[in-house]
C-alpha cells in the first residue's frame, strides 16, 4: 500500500514533471529501472560511511569527499542518505532520474531487492555465485559475453569449494567485471550529480 507522506508527495510531483502523463497512476508506468548502483562504504578509496546520528535515531551518510547531491546519496524525494540507487528511464520521453531502492519499490512498484542482494553478496565475497537477478542484469547490460553467461548459469548456486581452481578464478573475474560496471554507473551518477548541483 502506498503511504502518503511528505517525501512521497515530493517524489510524485517530481516524477510527474518528468513524465508524459499528468496522472500519477499512468505516469508511474512510464518508468523502468535500467541500472542500479550502491555507494561504497568504509575504508580508503570509498565514498561514504553510514553512521547513527547523536540521538541514534536516524542514520547519516558521511562522505569522505563531501559529495552528497541529489542523485548520489540523496533520493529524488529528498530523503537521505540512500545507499542503493536505481537509475530510472522514462520509456516515452527518454528522461532519466535516480531514485532510492525503497521509493522505487514502495511508490513505483518496481522491486529491485533481489538484484541488490546479488550485488552485495558478490561484493562481500568474490567467490560467491551471482543470483539469477544479477545474471539477468549482467546479460541485459552486456557486461558479460555469451560464453560467460553460459558459465554463470551452469555454475549458479554451486559453492566455490565445488568448483575447479580454473572455474573459481573465472567466477571471480566475472564478478569483478560486474562490480566494475556497477561502480562505473556510480561514478557517472556522482559526476552528473556534482555538475547538476553546481548548475543549480
Ligand atoms: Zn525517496
Amino acid at each position: 500500500m502506498e503511504r502518503e507522506t511528505h517525501n512521497f508527495s515530493i517524489l510524485k510531483t517530481r516524477i510527474l514533471e518528468r513524465s508524459v502523463s499528468k496522472v500519477w497512476e499512468s505516469a508511474k508506468t512510464e518508468w523502468d529501472c535500467i541500472d542500479v548502483f550502491i555507494i561504497r562504504r568504509g575504508g580508503d578509496g570509498y565514498d561514504g560511511v553510514v553512521r547513527s546520528d547523536e540521538s541514534g535515531e536516524r542514520s547519516v551518510m558521511l562522505f569522505n569527499d563531501g559529495h552528497r547531491c541529489e542523485g548520489y546519496g540523496i533520493c529524488l524525494c529528498t530523503h537521505e542518505p540512500i545507499v542503493e540507487h536505481c537509475v530510472l528511464l522514462n520509456k516515452l520521453n527518454g528522461s532519466r532520474t535516480i531514485v532510492g531502492n525503497i521509493c522505487v519499490k514502495n511508490f513505483l512498484g518496481i522491486d529491485m531487492g533481489r538484484l541488490f542482494d546479488g550485488i552485495k553478496r558478490i561484493r562481500r565475497d568474490l567467490c560467491k555465485s551471482p543470483n539469477s537477478s544479477l545474471i539477468e542484469y549482467a546479460a541485459r547490460q552486456k557486461i558479460v559475453n555469451e560464453w560467460e553467461l553460459g558459465f554463470m548459469s551452469s555454475t549458479q548456486g554451486k559453492r566455490a569449494t565445488s568448483l575447479t581452481f580454473k572455474q573459481r578464478t573465472k567466477r571471480q573475474q566475472i564478478n569483478e567485471q560486474i562490480l566494475a560496471y556497477i561502480d562505473s554507473i556510480a561514478d557517472a551518477a556522482k559526476e552528473k550529480a556534482a555538475v547538476d548541483k553546481a548548475a543549480a
